[in-house]
């Protein structure tokens, strides 16, 4: 039976308590299992004690793919999915913007494995298509991306695989499965940092890998030999904050599109990045492929606004790193994620040092634009000076 988002994360793939009839699964920790008669050897290392394969179940059915795995980190899953079909002399495709850690992995340690890769230039098909070479295995793309929220045409990156055979990996972290099913539009392999929406309250590391049976067999036979598993009771956490993804995202995009409306028109700023707004770029394929525009925005201010001051009278919103928790956060892209990237680079991505990315939470609407407010009063926006 097709079930709803909700009832997924709260129920798919849980734990009975036998023993004691709780309503909750309950939490196996051991590391060590029966190897006599048993139909499976379980091991953590091995992504197969009872919470992991509980875990993986629901995040399967959540990305509506075959089988899913769990990871100690979203950089765990993305090196051992991207490793698991690049071998020495292959050759990978990359969208242009990525997130800072997964560019990093590429350009600092792909050399030494011998693997080659390329960076698209934009996000057109033909950009995409101009980098595919004769020994390319594999397409990267990542939808929203981090700090401009453009939108990649994830149909159209399944469409170009199968005309060449590649395997599409997708990193779905900024829309979370209640906005976006890659599987859905034709592509392989979804990754997931998980210590953004999936974990949601900024206390969990963790990473996935969704897919057919096939390619997570593949990704899993690397997998216990790079050992990147996450600890059953972490496992046991995420499985908890999961159950309320559903609600909290819709709540996180609700104030997501409310407040990219209202700092649209605020005349303190200069310009928002929020792919729901109909003047963004890709607002089209936006609208295609997502069922809502997710809880992260951009925005700049006018110059005349002390932004450093601004972020110091915050009261409610914090300045800080990292995404998608349950409270509100902000950043500067050019302090932190895009810090390590010359000013020259920065502006070629058109990440500009007045640039801040806003990360909603679930607060409410009102007490979120009235911190706003207050700070750019306190910094002394709109008052006369002469
Ligand atoms: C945070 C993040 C990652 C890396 O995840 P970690 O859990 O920090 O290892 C990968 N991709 C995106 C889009 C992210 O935001």
């Amino acid at each position: 039976m097709k079930k709803g988002i909700n009832t997924i994360c709260t129920h798919t793939g849980e734990l009975k308590d036998d023993t004691f009839k709780g309503a909750v699964s309950p939490l196996y920790m051991s590391t060590s299992y029966a190897y006599e008669e048993v139909s499976e050897k379980r091991y953590p290392r091995y992504f197969n004690t009872p919470n992991q394969q509980a875990l993986s179940k629901k995040l399967a059915a959540l990305e509506k793919t075959e089988a899913a795995l769990v990871f100690g980190s979203g950089m765990a899953a993305v090196s051992t999915a991207l490793l698991a079909f690049l071998s020495k002399g292959d050759h990978i495709v990359l969208q242009k913007t990525l997130y800072g850690g997964t560019f990093n992995l590429v350009v600092e340690e792909f050399e030494h494995f011998g693997i080659e890769y390329s960076f698209t230039k934009g996000l057109s098909r033909e950009d995409f298509e101009k980098e595919i070479r004769e020994n390319t295995r594999v397409i990267y793309a990542e939808t929203p991306s981090n700090p401009l929220l453009t939108i990649t045409d994830l149909r159209m990156v399944g469409v170009l695989a199968r005309e060449y055979n590649l395997v599409s990996m997708v990193d779905n972290t900024f829309a979370s499965p209640v906005n976006q099913n890659p599987a859905t539009l034709g592509i392989d392999v979804i990754i997931h940092s998980a210590t953004k929406y999936l974990g949601g309250h900024s206390d969990i590391l963790a990473g996935a890998v969704c897919a057919s049976e096939a390619h997570i067999e593949r990704i899993f036979s690397l997998g216990k030999n790079l050992g990147g598993s996450l600890s059953d009771y972490t496992v046991w956490l995420l499985e908890r904050s999961i159950k309320t993804l559903g609600i909290r995202v819709k709540a996180q995009n609700k104030n997501a599109r409310k407040m990219a409306r209202f700092l649209e028109k605020h005349p303190a700023i200069a310009r928002v990045y929020y792919p729901g707004l109909k003047h963004h770029p890709d607002h089209r394929i936006a609208c295609e492929q997502m069922s809502d525009f997710g809880g992260m925005l951009s925005f700049e201010f006018d110059p005349s606004v002390d932004q450093v001051s601004f972020l110091k009278h915050l009261k409610l919103i914090k300045p800080s790193m990292s995404l998608a928790g349950v409270e509100s956060t902000i950043l500067s892209p050019a302090k932190t994620s895009h810090a390590l990237l010359s000013e020259q680079e920065r502006a070629d991505q058109g990440i500009s040092d007045r640039l801040l990315r806003f990360s909603l939470g679930i607060e409410d609407k009102s007490d979120l634009i009235e911190d706003i407010e207050q700070a750019l009063q306190a910094v002394g926006w709109g008052v006369e000076v002469n």
